[in-house]
């Protein structure tokens, strides 16, 4: 573990050396929780919301997209229960000060006797070797069954408390269960409070009596109030989706891992409408159709696993999270939701207005039930670096490489002159113009090629290019494979064609659409 936290310590200050991610406001010490994404960053971001954004409208024509205002009527959080349950169970120490959520303390300590059983499956997996049988071990091992029988006590107490949001029984299983303060080590704890996490501002002059309203705390209820006006103006009938890519912003109280949780963050979401009755049948298709879409990156399947809610949220009737191994543990990165038709038929209380859908098959109106994908760029993201980030010792030498799925790469092409004269600059140049309107490409003249791949290894350039003498007799160049290293001779002319291949993006595409 406390190698996996050393990893993720190196993942920050790379990420803030190469101009992926800086701290906001970092010349006045910073605003907590809030981040900028330098000039790599925001080309990988960008990257990330083009592979979600062509996914979602390009792959299904009954998707399509809006962008609707960050601002909204204030009823409409009245309406989507934001204003009155928005709200994290949050418990302080009283010794370190330091101030948590209750529901996250009992999950790290429910993940803890986890771990404590899988690591008595794995010794005795090597201990048995062939003829070990895990189900039995499980099922009859005495310290196995100790610890399950724990967690399935604590488990159902964790999940009854957080349905009743009984705050009291909350406190009362951290006091129980002897769970301490990460910081001080000491079980002196305040009662658990509940605090509401939207930002609120004033609209108007204070002069005309202004009106509160919120910083969106995410971005389906944009999708939600526009429902009819996609439908009825974009000929949509039912099944359709509504995507959109937005800020979304949220007071979150514990904001200590980096940009997993930040106060400003910017999410991916899609409201699909179906017909009541048929919400479980898409819940099952987008969940198969979401977790390929991460798997298509290619960073392994065992990276990802679902995990489905102990506490359905007050609008749902099945959800589950597809979670990423993190280097501080599996973490949700996105929410799959059947919202029923909750957030319509609340909207048309309060705004008094239908929101109904006429189906000429069924010849009748209904209120239609909503399977929501909903995912943070700014958790995709990290999750990216994280998986693409390696330390890799050499023969004389050690580097650290982004094997970033190409598609996704910022830079795709590094063009390097051996040395900065005799014409080699200006035939680097040119091979740029004539590639640059294909993908994104960068020139490097400074310092010795080892040291030039290695700058483009950092930031996960997945091809360099190096202009040499022998370039301007043959037209032929080197190229140098990110991962593996290998270096191969080409035609300049093969290299538009060669790169393309393996960084445009309709790649991945190709592969969920399979
Ligand atoms: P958590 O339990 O981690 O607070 P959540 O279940 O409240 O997350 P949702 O409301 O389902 O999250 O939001 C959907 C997605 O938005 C999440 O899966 C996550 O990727 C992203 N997200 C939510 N809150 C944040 C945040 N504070 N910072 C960055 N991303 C976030």
């Amino acid at each position: 573990m406390a190698q996996q936290e050393d990893v993720f310590k190196k993942l920050v200050s790379h990420s803030k050396e190469y101009g992926f991610v800086f701290q906001s406001s970092e010349i006045y010490d910073g605003l907590s929780a809030v981040y900028d994404y330098g000039q790599m960053g925001v080309e990988l971001k960008n990257n990330i919301k083009k592979y979600w954004w062509e996914s979602m409208t390009l792959l299904h024509e009954n998707v399509v997209g809006i962008d609707s205002a960050i601002f909204m009527h204030p009823t409409i959080w009245k309406a989507s229960g934001h204003v009155d349950a928005f709200n994290d169970p949050l418990i302080d120490n009283k010794d370190s000060k330091k101030r948590y959520r209750a529901d996250v303390l009992i999950e790290e300590y429910l993940a803890k006797i986890d771990d404590k059983i899988n690591k008595e499956v794995e010794k005795a997996a090597k201990r048995f070797g062939e003829s070990f049988d895990e189900q039995k071990f499980r099922e009859t091992n005495p310290r196995v069954l100790e610890n399950q029988a724990k967690r399935d006590e604590v488990h159902s107490r964790f999940a009854k408390a957080l349905n009743e949001t009984n705050l009291e029984e909350l406190r009362q299983i951290i006091v129980d269960e002897e769970i301490v303060c990460p910081i001080s080590g000491t079980r002196n704890w305040t009662e658990v409070r509940q605090f509401n996490l939207m930002f609120s501002t004033e609209m108007g002059s204070t002069a005309d009596g202004a009106m509160k309203v919120y910083l969106r705390p995410e971005t389906a209820q944009g999708i939600f109030v526009n429902f009819l006006n996609v439908q009825k103006t974009g000929r949509m009938k039912i099944p359709f989706g509504i995507a959109q890519i937005g800020k979304a912003f949220r007071n979150e109280i514990v904001a200590r891992q980096f940009i997993f949780r930040m106060r400003e963050f910017e999410q991916m979401e899609m409201q699909f409408f179906v017909q009541p009755g048929e919400e479980l049948k898409w819940f099952e298709y987008w969940k198969k159709l979401r977790m390929a879409w991460h798997q298509a990156l290619g960073f392994g399947a065992e990276k990802y696993r679902f995990h489905d809610h102990d506490k359905l949220a007050h609008y749902a009737n099945a959800a589950t999270d597809i979670e990423f191994e993190m280097p501080f543990g599996f973490k949700e990165v996105e929410g799959i939701h059947s919202r029923t038709d909750f957030d319509l038929g609340s909207h048309e209380k309060y705004s008094g207005k239908k929101l109904q859908y006429f189906d000429p098959e069924l010849n009748k109106s209904y209120v239609p039930y909503v399977i929501e994908t909903s995912i943070g760029v700014d958790r995709m993201f990290l999750s990216v670096l994280a998986a693409a980030y390696h330390e890799e010792q050499l023969e004389n030498d050690s580097r650290v490489v982004l094997k970033l799925p190409p598609m996704l790469a910022p830079v795709k092409l590094a063009v390097l002159p051996l040395v900065k004269k005799d014409g080699l600059p200006e035939k680097a140049r040119e091979i740029i113009d004539s590639l640059k309107f294909d993908f994104a490409c960068q020139y490097d003249e400074k310092d010795s090629i080892g040291k030039r791949y290695r700058r483009q290894d950092a930031i996960g350039t997945p091809f360099c290019v190096t202009v040499d003498h022998q370039t301007l007799e043959d037209n032929t160049v080197t190229i140098r494979h990110r991962d593996t290293m290998a270096q191969e001779r080409a035609v300049i002319d093969s290299l538009g064609d060669a790169i393309a291949k393996q960084t445009d993006l309709k790649h991945l595409l190709k592969k969920i659409a399979e």
